[in-house]
């Protein structure tokens, strides 16, 4: 740990993408920076993502898909994402051309690495920070702050103290707080959820906010998850293994009852907000060899998430993966996991008749796509829980990033990015690195506004490792 006396113009809290698009966008203009990172490296969550940076093409698009998202922080993202990819290209990062996505939208991916891998693209961003003079202290977690005459004086937990005049909040949520998650979804959903991510994420940079009179936006209880099978799946697999391909299968509870419309998303992210209300947190996917063969291998969402064998790699990972001849003989293997057959023959049945019969909509609860009769052998039911990859609701930011306090009025100095920002999604969702580049880039910019010239009032930092 060095010590030295250095006024910070701007400090982030974590080396996530939005924390790494707010240091460069701040160093580039002049500002400097320092970024606090928990982990030992840079990253975040997008370094085990599918990289596909993305969002919806126009705000009418985005409106219809995700209405409880905040339209001004929507219009934000869509009209700013091609030019800000742009801008990450520009900056030597390497992004494949631009190409669809889930039918709602387009975007980039990253190169160089694979899905489930970015460490390589990722720390790419951090060397470019690095080299316009970006300091970086790695575990060295924001632990508190505190007002100080002209900017805020932050706590580390390696403990060390650093004034700074602007603060950024990129700390990526709260998913990997139980207590949090507990307070804000409710026990009974809080305890069936499996992180889907980084455990690092435990809601810092909104307590952070909080304490500073800051007030939440969005649904507190919404997340973006997926349905995943209940394996133990290291970090760089949790993507390769996600099934998307669940909103085109059916999914069936321990009563051996459906319990959503698997198709009402389409990235299947309402399935596992409905999965962790479920008995004992735990379902089974539903699906036979045609509904594999077609959209579980390549699962139809962009080319970042590429045709790999699922069913295999869940078996490797230890997931429980039952296949038979027919639904009786399923419903039979899958007894020993407390399911009963009979209701479970007869859901799936009835299931298959109102799709041979073009009656997805009045079954209960209704299909409103991809109704694909279930009859092809093998029949496969996969363990799996629901897993929670990032919150929605979040911190309240204006149309520049900065945190607004209980009565909507500016805190100065002080922004949050990424999904430590809420309210730009909902129970819907529709792209959270796009988020994370347009909201990052936007504070970096924003802590710059034309004040970066004047002589700090503050103290400085001790304490810190460059
Ligand atoms: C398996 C998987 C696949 C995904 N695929 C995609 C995809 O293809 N497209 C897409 O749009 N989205 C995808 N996502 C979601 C997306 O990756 C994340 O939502 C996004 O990267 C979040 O960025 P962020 O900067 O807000 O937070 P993060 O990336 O989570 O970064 C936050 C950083 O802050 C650090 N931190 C936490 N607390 C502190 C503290 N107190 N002080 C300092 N640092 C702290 C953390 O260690 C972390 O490095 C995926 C996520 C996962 C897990």
């Amino acid at each position: 740990m060095q010590s030295s006396r250095m006024p910070w113009d701007v400090v982030v809290a974590g080396a996530g993408m939005s924390g790494l698009a707010a240091a460069i966008a701040a160093a580039e203009k002049g500002a400097r920076v320092c970024v606090l990172e928990k982990r030992k490296r840079p990253g975040g969550a997008a370094a085990i993502s599918a990289g596909a940076i993305w969002a919806p093409k126009t705000l009418g698009r985005i409106r219809e898909y995700v209405p409880d998202g905040d339209p001004a922080l929507q219009e934000v993202l869509v009209s700013r994402l091609p030019g800000d990819l742009d801008w990450l290209a520009s900056h030597g990062l390497e992004l494949s051309p631009t190409e669809p996505v889930g039918g709602l939208g387009e975007g980039r991916n990253m190169l160089g690495g694979e899905s489930g891998s970015h460490e390589r693209f990722m720390g790419a961003m951090a060397d470019r920070a690095l080299k316009l003079g970006v300091s970086f202290s790695y575990e060295t977690p924001l632990q508190d702050v505190r007002r100080e005459p002209g900017g805020f004086e932050v706590r580390t937990s390696a403990g060390s103290t650093i004034s700074t005049r602007s603060l950024i909040l990129a700390t990526g949520g709260y998913q990997g707080n139980t207590e949090l998650l507990t307070r804000y979804l409710g026990a009974d959903r809080a305890r069936h959820l499996y992180l889907r991510g980084l455990p690092e994420s435990t809601g810092d940079g909104l307590m952070a906010a909080l304490a500073l009179g800051a007030k939440t936006a969005g649904d507190m209880s919404a997340f973006y998850g997926h349905t995943m099978p209940d394996g133990n799946i290291p970090p760089e697999d949790m993507q390769p293994v996600t099934p998307y391909f669940a909103r085109f299968a059916i999914l069936i509870n321990l009563q051996g009852r459906r319990f959503v419309d698997e198709s009402a998303a389409l990235l299947e992210e309402i399935n596992p907000q409905e999965g962790c209300r479920q008995p004992e947190g735990r379902y089974f996917l539903v699906f036979d060899r045609n509904i594999y063969e077609t959209y579980g291998i390549n699962q139809q969402v962009t080319s970042a998430i590429p045709s790999i064998d699922r069913l295999a790699l869940a078996r490797k990972l230890d997931v429980p993966v039952y296949e038979a001849g027919s639904l009786v003989e399923l419903a039979s293997a899958i007894r020993a996991e407390g399911i009963p057959a009979e209701p479970f023959v007869h859901e799936i049945e009835r299931y298959n008749n109102a799709c041979r019969s073009n009656a997805g909509t009045y079954l209960d609860p209704p299909r409103i796509r991809h109704a694909i009769p279930i009859e092809k052998p093998p029949i496969y039911a996969v363990r799996c829980v629901p897993g929670i990859t990032c919150t929605t609701g979040g911190i309240l930011i204006d149309t520049e990033g900065t945190v607004l306090d209980c009565e909507n009025r500016p805190i100065s100095g002080l922004f949050a990015c990424g999904v430590d920002a809420g309210g730009i999604f909902g129970r819907h969702y529709a792209g959270f690195l796009g988020w994370a580049l347009v909201s990052g880039r936007m504070c970096g910019n924003a802590t710059v506004g034309g004040r970066i010239e004047t002589p700090y009032p503050g103290g400085g930092m001790t304490g810190v490792a460059d």
